[in-house]
């Protein structure tokens, strides 16, 4: 018996066919005239599929242990179906319990939950229509991202988890050590960092872009698609200790060119998730927010605002918003700033380019004002700051001179300076944080519900 994935059921099979479907048990209703109603998912997209089952089915006698969130194996012949809701049901011939869910004490009943409860569950939390939806959303993503890059002849490049260097000179890493933390808390010395692992303070990455930087100016434009993490002790609802970001780097590129590629990329993953899983956005823009499609097209059909750190500022200060942080040339933009610019000025995704340099990190170029590097951020509705980047400083006096300005020792840096010592190349590069873009898709409010299992303060079960 050929077993199949219930997507591939209900698109393509034909009454008639006879199909091995296995799964989980979404509900069961059963009728006066003794046959049953069980709806199965499996997760291979976001409808399960209805089995109607006899009385005379063989198992059907365990029947009334198959109950929600029970897994079951059902056979049976593909039916035009009675009902509205989907073209084709089974008609069960064989139903076997697999796995049985005592009723009265699985978790998810039929009952709505509420977001913070499912992620005390969040082993069990894929279940549900959200996040078996948001699982296949993050899957399209990712797929098109590495599509995006590869069509463009981009280097896929796995750069280092653990590192010793701190790329964003912001000093929110996470520390790794083997040193017995123990002796450490009893001791009031000084660490001595020479008897650890590597011989000196480690950290996870905070960002793939220095090892990126490396390889663009070897290979040529690359990417790399992976983990990252910042102790940030900031309980937004658009922080995460741990997420995944997207980092391409590309040589001979400005920032004019860095901001056109970031705007196909955006484009080219939303349009993929519009085509490929129309059937999960149909459900975040009936349940979830019944803005987001409407948002979605409009960022793929539209141009994107490009406007100087100085023009916001402008428009920030002449329009009349009260903020709980006030506006200043040279102050940070809060969230409150870059989502009135994206979703009631422009009401349009918008890259802001030319911060000041005191703002941003030591690796963007300086502009000849000497007071504005070539920074750009992309700012989308309801996300705020969706990708940050820049044109990377290729002159190594002006390197060194930036890093003692960010209070960083040059000497960390020899390597990455070395790359503007030998063959120096204009380049440019931006990180795209993967939860905020799925955040940005599925219109769901918090990104600890944009990842499998968050990592926040006081946070990391599962
Ligand atoms: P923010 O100002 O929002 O804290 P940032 O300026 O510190 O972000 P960058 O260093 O520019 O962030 O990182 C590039 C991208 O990574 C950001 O545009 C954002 O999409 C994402 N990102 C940064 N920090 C986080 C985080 N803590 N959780 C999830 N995504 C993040
Ligand atoms: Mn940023």
């Amino acid at each position: 018996m050929k077993r199949t994935r219930i997507a591939t059921v209900l698109q393509d099979s034909q009454p008639g066919e006879v199909v091995n479907v296995r799964g989980w048990v979404r509900t069961r209703r059963d009728s006066k005239q003794g046959f049953s109603f069980v709806e199965v998912y499996d997760g291979s997209g976001f409808h399960g599929i209805q089995a109607v089952v006899d009385g005379n089915v063989p198992g059907y006698e365990h029947i009334k242990e198959v109950t929600t969130g029970a897994s079951v194996s059902i056979v049976g012949e593909v039916k035009a179906s009675q009902g509205q809701k989907q073209r084709i049901e089974l008609l069960a011939q064989d139903l076997k319990l697999i796995g049985k869910a005592d009723a009265e004490h699985y978790p998810l009943q039929k009952k709505q939950h509420s977001f913070e409860f499912l992620r005390e569950i969040a082993h069990l939390r894929p279940r549900t229509n959200t996040f078996g939806a948001i699982a296949r959303i993050r899957n399209t993503a990712a797929a098109a991202i590495h599509e995006f890059f590869q069509e463009r002849g981009f280097l896929y490049i796995h750069t280092p988890i653990i590192t010793t260097s701190d790329c964003e000179g912001a000093g929110q890493m996470f520390s790794v050590t083997t040193l017995d933390l123990h002796k450490l808390a009893k001791s009031n010395s000084e660490v001595d960092f020479s008897h650890d692992f590597f011989g000196k303070h480690a950290s996870l990455t905070v960002s793939g872009q220095l090892e990126g930087e490396i390889f663009a100016c070897s290979v040529g434009e690359c990417y790399t698609f992976g983990p990252t993490f910042r102790a940030e002790n900031s309980n937004t609802t658009r922080h995460l200790a741990e997420f995944w970001m997207v980092e391409p780097e590309m040589p001979f590129y400005d920032l004019n060119d860095n901001m056109e590629l970031a705007e196909s990329f955006i484009k080219h993953v939303i349009g993929r998730i519009l085509e490929r899983r129309a059937d999960d956005m149909q459900f975040f823009n009936e349940r979830i927010d019944t803005t987001v499609l409407d948002t979605l097209q409009n960022i793929v059909g539209h141009d994107f605002i490009r406007l100087s750190y100085t023009e916001a500022i402008d428009i920030l200060t002449q329009s009349g918003q009260k903020w709980d942080y006030p506006i200043e040339w040279g102050g940070a933009l809060q969230s409150e700033h870059e989502r009135y610019l994206t979703e009631k000025h422009f009401k349009q995704p918008v890259i802001l380019y030319d911060y000041p340099r005191t703002l941003k990190p030591f690796y963007m170029r300086c502009n000849e004002d000497g007071k504005t590097v070539r920074a750009m951020d992309v700012l989308v509705p309801r996300v705020g700051e969706i990708i940050g980047g820049s044109q990377r400083e290729e002159r190594i006096d002006m390197l060194e001179l930036r890093l003692k300005e960010c209070g960083l020792d040059p000497a960390t840096y020899w390597w990455y300076a070395d790359l503007r010592r030998y063959g120096t190349v204009p380049h440019a590069g931006f990180g795209l944080g993967f939860e905020r873009l799925i955040q940005l898709v599925t219109g769901m409010v918090n990104i600890r519900d944009c990842i499998p299992f968050h990592r926040t303060p006081k946070s990391a079960d599962f």
